[in-house]
C-alpha cells in the first residue's frame, strides 16, 4: 500500500513517529486538539503561560520590522497553543526604491 506524501506540515512528531508506531494509549492524546499531555505546551488559560506567549510575539515583533502582527493560534476547547501564524508587511519599500 502507498500513501500520498505531501500536502501536510513535516512536525517533530512526524520524526518521531517516522520508524516507529504511535503511541495508542488514548489517555496520553488530548481529544480536543491532539496534542500529547504529557509534552509541555502553553496554554492561555494559564496567565503565565499567556504571559510568554505575549512576550514571544513582542520580541519578535521588535526584532523583525517586516511583521505587522503575530497571532496565537491555540485549541478552542483547551486552550493549548498550536502555532503562531506571522502576517508580514508586504508594501515596505526596500532601500534604494523610490
Ligand atoms: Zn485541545
Amino acid at each position: 500500500m502507498t500513501k500520498l506524501n505531501g500536502n501536510k506540515p513535516l512536525d517533530r512528531n512526524y520524526f518521531r513517529y517516522k520508524d516507529r508506531p504511535k503511541p495508542t494509549d488514548e489517555k496520553e492524546i488530548t481529544d480536543c486538539c491532539g496534542q500529547e499531555t504529557e509534552r509541555d505546551i502553553l496554554n492561555v488559560n494559564n496567565k503565565e503561560d499567556w504571559l510568554l506567549i505575549e512576550d514571544y510575539i513582542e520580541r519578535n515583533l521588535r526584532e523583525y520590522s517586516s511583521t505587522e502582527s503575530i497571532t496565537p493560534i491555540v485549541c478552542k476547547e483547551c486552550g493549548r497553543l498550536e502555532e503562531y501564524i506571522s502576517k508580514l508587511k508586504f508594501n515596505r519599500k526596500l532601500p534604494g526604491d523610490k
